[in-house]
């Protein structure tokens, strides 16, 4: 079986779990014992409140990083995915007693005095406060000013609000769940989305601990990089593909929620496990890297990622922007290694001469491969006779050899250059399955 046809069976079964887990709580509400009909519209949002319920549970799964899921379809389709699933989920949920409320239900009626409120309508107010919260810091962290650590925190102490709210209301309304094996169902799937956040809270850091390395080198490059070399120690490390990433923790325990996900810049032929990163200075963690001290220990949580050199029958064209040089240079440091002579150009853009990082080595290299690397330097010196601007469609038809379809295409770097090469690329018709993207932005 191909790549392409096995990855395509993976992501279908995937999906096929997926909307089992989201379905099984409604079609387990129409099976066995049925309390009486309460009117279409009160059921129907009832089977929506449910349904959004169970997403909600399901997204501690996405995130947590297991490497046979997020494989198939890329960590940043998850995330991606992880986001706008939130969205529907949250929408469902909310819709439930706007459509109680639309259609009079009397289950909405004041009670005479804030005392009589039943347990199971404050779990519901509570857990539909927390998901507005939730949504509205996930859309505009930014802009409110929520340093990215103290979101992520809050971030999952609301989820786990609003969903334990989310079951105590069911539990205290209690209306489908007369038969025990519904009852049992829901509790083994609460005890489920538990354990993939214990799995990804307690179990992965706790392995990760069990697994350091140390920093063997800390090398300044230029345009504001800084390269750490890391050794594993007292374990052999763990292999990766070249383009994946892994998440680093430099400052602290792997239990602190300050994971900073970054892809590997070494050769995947490297021995002994030493693995590098290359990290641009671009905000706060990113600005301490360059005082890490040799022979500190870190954590590595890895390897992750679909982002990965493809047939080698086909040119491989890499197009990065800035610090999205990295995964390229694990991939061409690789082919360098295995002395693969694939036919590859790199379209690499960078903001002046000065600030290209790896030029020096990038040069060494097109004599060992059989690589053209094109420079786009949006700040040229007065003299510069390459390329200029940004990276567009016309840049690559000046660029690469017709049979632009037949080609395999990476591209890294900032959201709007990605945007940009992805439609130039289907202006190009040139297929989805020959072009791989890896979103720095994805978190
Ligand atoms: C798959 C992947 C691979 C990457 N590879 C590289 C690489 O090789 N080299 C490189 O320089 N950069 C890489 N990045 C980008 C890098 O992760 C961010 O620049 C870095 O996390 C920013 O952190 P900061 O605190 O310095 O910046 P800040 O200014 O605090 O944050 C900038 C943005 O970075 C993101 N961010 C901040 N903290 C975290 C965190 N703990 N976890 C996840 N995201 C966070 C947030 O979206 C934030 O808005 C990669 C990103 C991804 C998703």
């Amino acid at each position: 079986m191909s790549v392409v046809a096995r990855d395509l069976l993976r992501r279908t079964v995937w999906i096929g779990i997926y909307l089992l887990f989201i379905l099984a709580p409604m079609l387990a509400m129409l099976a066995g014992t049925l309390p009486p009909s309460r009117g279409f519209w009160t059921e129907f949002s009832v089977a929506l409140g449910y349904s959004g319920l169970a997403m909600m549970g399901l997204q501690f799964g996405l995130t947590a990083r297991f490497r046979h899921v997020t494989d198939p379809f890329g960590e940043d389709v998850i995330y991606h995915f992880h986001r706008r699933i939130s969205l529907i989920a949250v929408g469902l949920v909310v819709v439930h007693p706007v459509i109680l409320f639309a259609t009079g239900s009397d289950k909405l009626a004041m009670p005479a005095s804030l005392t009589e409120v039943p347990l199971g309508a404050i779990a519901a107010f509570v857990s539909i406060g927390c998901l507005v919260l939730l949504v509205v810091t996930a859309l505009w962290r930014t802009k409110l000013r929520i340093s990215y650590e103290l979101w992520h925190a809050g971030h999952i102490a609301l989820a786990l609000i609003a969903v334990g709210g989310g079951l105590m209301h069911m539990v205290g309304w209690g209306f489908y769940l007369a038969d025990p094996w519904k009852r049992a169902l829901w509790i083994c799937m609460a005890i489920f989305w538990l354990c993939l956040l214990f799995y990804v809270r307690l179990f992965k850091p706790l392995f990760m601990l069990r697994r350091p390395y140390r920093i063997a080198e800390v090398r300044a490059e230029r345009g504001d990089t800084t390269t750490v070399v890391m050794v594993p120690e007292g374990h052999a490390g763990f292999r990766f593909r070249p383009g994946q990433f892994g998440w680093l923790t430099l400052w602290g325990s792997p239990f602190k929620i300050t994971g900073h996900p970054f892809s590997f810049s070494s050769s995947a032929e490297a021995a002994d496990g030493w693995v590098a990163m290359s990290i641009r200075n671009l905000g706060d963690f990113t600005r301490t890297v360059q005082r890490v001290e040799v022979g500190r220990r870190i954590y590595l949580d890895g390897p992750y990622g679909a982002f990965t050199i493809g047939n080698p029958a086909d040119m491989h064209v890499l197009i990065a922007g800035g610090i999205g040089i990295t995964p390229m240079m694990s991939m061409i440091r690789t082919l360098a290694d295995r002395g693969d002579k694939r036919p590859l150009v790199l379209l690499y853009g960078s903001k002046d001469w000065e600030s290209i990082t790896f030029r020096e080595e990038l040069e060494a290299l097109e004599s060992r491969l059989d690589l053209r690397v094109v420079h786009v330097l949006s700040q040229p010196p007065a003299d510069w006779q390459g390329e200029r601007g940004r990276l567009d469609a016309s840049l690559l038809m000046r660029h690469l050899p017709p049979g632009y379809a037949d080609h395999e295409y990476f591209i890294c770097g900032p959201n709007p250059m990605m945007d940009a090469i992805e439609a130039a690329l289907g202006e190009l018709e040139v297929p989805i399955s020959k072009y791989h993207s890896e979103r720095y932005s994805f978190v």
